[in-house]
């Protein structure tokens, strides 16, 4: 049986706006929730005289998850025909910045959710700016509550020009605003009578009309190096390059380039641990290979395809790091950087901004990156290295920061920067 497509979708929106809501009815509307469970929650509901609340509900589920597991952030899976989702519902949670920022779990899209009713809050506008440094580029601004206000299609419009005019100012254009009541399901999995003057697509429609990241396979070779082991062989030295394969495959006769050295040559042999030697190898595999010339390389560069798309070369590079160092992160210190398997020094070279997790505040004017912070940075390699921008090959485009010996941040790369030249 073929494994089933995922996709991770964050969902955002001030308390109270009704993120719980649009997910506990994308459960039941997509028949995702254990059998009996809603009727259970409801009648739980009804003997204790309340009302009834969807995020009982996550409430209820979430327990039962959390028996025997921990559970960083609040998860919640529901299938559609087209494929399974994740929806990640912690924004804000010192814990959710750190995973999306370091790597941990990248989200395709984001659901970000405003009350009708109540309006554009600072909060919105928070969360629209995190989505922004998140690298998320397919975005969908639910308009809910629409019930509290009459189905009303002039406040729809005005929340769609005022959210629209911000987001543009954080580079966000939203694909869609789709106006829906989560509470009574209206255009969340059915179109609603009460909006016939929206033509759009139900929420539904839209996640399945998000387009996910590609498959590790279908993505360009790349193969960090671990290891090179020399021995002797019917009198001939020979050499095996040593890694995990991140993404790609190679086969023999490809024609390899190692980055940053530059150096080329040809694949040999493909052999495998306690398998016999075979001629393709993909993704996720543990290989050595063997190469038609003698090169020198070391631990640490990235074997890439010599007629694939090259990952950047530079030593400096754009980022959106996480910190949880002790000290605070501070310009023109001596770290060093892990990427792949390259360790190599590394220098904060400017702040553009900085986001303190646990408050969201955005600040522009700090100079140092403190702990649970999330901040946007350039920094600076001693020597050049290779890596993909995090848009195009994730695992290429994560790093960490070691700060005496001790990991202290996590981050992304959003984008090469031209080496500036020290000799002018
Ligand atoms: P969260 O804090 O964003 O997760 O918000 P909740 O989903 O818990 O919703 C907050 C309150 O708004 C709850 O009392 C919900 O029942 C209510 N609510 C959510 N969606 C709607 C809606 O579409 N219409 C109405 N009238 N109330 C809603």
């Amino acid at each position: 049986m073929e494994a089933r497509e995922q996709m991770n979708i964050v969902i955002v929106g001030h308390v109270d706006h009704g993120k719980s809501t649009v997910i506990g009815r994308l459960l039941a509307d997509t028949g995702s929730l254990p059998e009996g469970k809603l009727e259970s929650v409801k009648e739980f509901c009804r003997k204790n005289a309340r009302p009834f609340e969807y995020a009982f509900l996550l409430d209820a589920l979430k327990d039962e998850q959390a028996q025997g597991i921990t559970i960083d952030t609040a998860r919640c899976f529901f299938k559609t025909n087209k494929r399974d989702y994740i929806i990640i519902d912690a924004p804000g949670h010192v814990e959710f910045l750190k995973n999306m920022v370091t790597g941990a779990s990248r989200a395709e899209a984001a659901l970000l959710v405003i009350d009708a009713k109540e309006g554009i809050k600072e909060n919105s506008k928070r969360h629209g700016h995190i989505v922004s440094m998140l690298g998320i580029k397919q975005v969908v601004v639910l308009v809910n509550k629409m019930d509290l206000v009459g189905f009303d299609r002039e406040v729809y419009e005005a929340i769609v020009s005022e959210f629209g005019e911000f987001l543009q100012k954080v580079n966000i254009r939203p694909i869609n605003y789709i106006p829906i009541s989560a509470f009574n399901g209206d255009n969340i999995a059915q179109r609603s009578r009460n909006t016939l003057w929206y033509d759009g697509p139900t929420v539904l429609e839209q996640l399945d009309g998000f387009v996910n990241k590609k498959e590790n396979r279908q993505l360009p070779f790349r193969m960090p190096v671990q290891d090179i082991y020399k021995f002797t062989e019917e009198g001939d030295d020979r050499r095996i390059v040593a890694g995990t394969i991140i993404s790609g495959s190679i086969s023999v006769g490809d024609e390899v380039v190692f980055l940053p050295s530059n150096k080329k040559s040809v694949i040999k042999s493909i052999e495998g641990f306690n398998v016999k030697p075979r001629n393709t190898a993909y993704a996720d595999e543990a290989i050595g290979v063997t190469l038609t010339t003698q090169i020198y390389i070391k631990p640490g560069e990235l074997m890439v395809k010599a007629n694939e798309k090259h990952p950047s070369v530079s030593s400096r590079f754009r980022a959106n790091i996480f910190w949880v160092g002790k000290a605070p992160l501070i310009k023109n210190k001596n770290y060093k950087l892990k990427i792949g398997t390259m360790k190599i020094g590394v220098k904060l070279i400017e702040i553009s901004h900085i986001i303190d997790a646990a408050e969201l505040n955005i600040d522009t004017f700090k100079d140092q990156v403190e702990r649970h912070d999330v901040a946007e940075c350039i920094f600076e390699t001693a020597k050049p290295i290779a890596y993909d921008v995090i848009s195009e090959i994730e695992q290429t485009g994560r790093f960490v920061i070691v700060d005496n010996y001790e990991i202290s941040g996590g981050g992304i790369i959003l984008e090469a920067v031209p080496d500036t030249d020290s000799s002018l």
